[in-house]
């Protein structure tokens, strides 16, 4: 059975809860992690944010996962143990992991800084390892991961709000570097308002720049303006705002996921303004070529960001106080809390207070 070779594949016992098929329940799970190799730093996990991607791997929604599946990769912990060639990370350190374990350091993305573009990176959950075994992710009691993909916590930064930044904030903060819209006085929208647009708003705001929400529900508006800090509201379903908005923007972030016309979006960018698409729209969508030649717009995306890249965002967040708005829940409670994330019923990640949910089983 698959779960006890989990429990002996390697020597050190490891405990968290899994999804055994695609009903996506999650249960306990009693597997193992590999001794920590003279590259690796071992650590006790504290806390781990629940991202969408968990939701849709638990469920095989993209017909990919492997089971037993451990989910988590916005983890944050306490470092018990280090390799011998470990330089940046001793006992004690606050650190973190992100949505990488793994790439094959040697291509032109992983030479870059940008390890996320690897080919061949390997994804703290649910992929297969270099030695062959299932990578298990942070909805556990602790992890073992080579240093170059440990990422340094900072002082000051809470550590259970720091969980969601190591997929969420770095999902919003690396577009707006590369696409250059993180100028002072830059005016760009923020489309949805759940994981990753709340922080876009913030990292943004932090950043300097004038930030329009723009929502289906109308009723989100106070909370953009007066809790996150946005300067104004678009509703996407208001003509008349849409008109009155048209060619204000120098960029916008999308954060949906869910399928929408961007063909409006277009329309709210200044020239030379730009799109970015995070939100990983399974739908091909339509778009009128003459929307961008006349005005030079750009149509882009983009996929986390690499280990340089997402410590700079970690760093700059604690010197900003960009912190996500987190509600924090037991292990125990994981199955509702994915529950409610699919009905976007949450302000807005869940994390996970790993340590302090007790094993069933020991
Ligand atoms: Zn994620
Ligand atoms: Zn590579």
């Amino acid at each position: 059975m698959e779960a006890s070779e989990a429990e002996f594949e390697h020597p050190r016992k490891a405990f968290g809860w899994a999804a055994r098929d695609s009903s996506g329940l999650l249960s306990p799970f009693n597997f193992s992690r590999r001794e920590t190799g003279e590259k690796d730093v071992a650590f006790k996990v504290l806390y781990c944010g629940i991202c969408h991607t968990d939701l849709h791997m638990t469920k095989n929604d993209w017909g990919n996962s492997i089971y037993p599946f451990v989910p988590g990769h916005e983890v944050v912990g306490i470092v018990t143990e280090v390799g011998s060639k470990v330089k940046k990370y001793k006992v004690g350190d606050k650190v973190g992991v992100g949505y990488l374990v793994e790439s094959c350091r040697s291509c032109q993305n992983c030479v870059e800084n940008l390890e996320n573009y690897c080919p061949k990176s390997i994804l703290t959950q649910g992929a297969k390892y270099t030695d062959g075994t299932t990578t298990y992710g942070g909805y556990s009691d602790s992890m073992v991961v080579d240093e170059h993909f440990v990422i340094r916590i900072p002082e000051g930064l809470p550590l259970d709000a720091a969980a969601p930044l190591l997929c969420a904030g770095v999902t919003v903060y690396s577009p707006m570097k590369y696409y250059g819209l993180d100028k002072p006085g830059m005016h760009v929208g923020v489309v949805g308002l759940g994981g990753l647009g709340h922080v876009a708003v913030k990292f943004a705001k932090a950043h300097g720049l004038k930030v329009t929400v723009i929502s289906t529900s109308p009723n989100k508006k106070e909370e953009a303006i007066k809790n996150l800090g946005a300067d104004s509201f678009l509703v996407s379903r208001d003509l008349d705002q849409m008109e009155a908005a048209k060619e204000t923007l120098d960029g916008i972030i999308d954060t949906v996921s869910a399928a929408h016309s961007i063909q409006s979006l277009i329309g709210l960018l200044k020239s030379h303004g730009k799109l970015v698409l995070i939100g990983g729209i399974e739908k091909p969508m339509e778009l009128q070529a003459f929307s961008l030649i006349i005005g030079r717009k750009l149509v882009g995306g983009s996929l986390v960001g690499g280990l340089k890249e997402t410590q700079e965002m970690i760093d700059f967040a604690a010197k900003h106080n960009v912190k996500p708005e987190i509600e924090v829940v037991p292990m125990d409670y994981v199955n509702v809390a994915m529950e409610r994330l699919a009905k976007a019923d949450v302000k807005y990640r869940f994390v996970i207070d790993v340590a302090n949910t007790p094993k069933p089983n020991s």
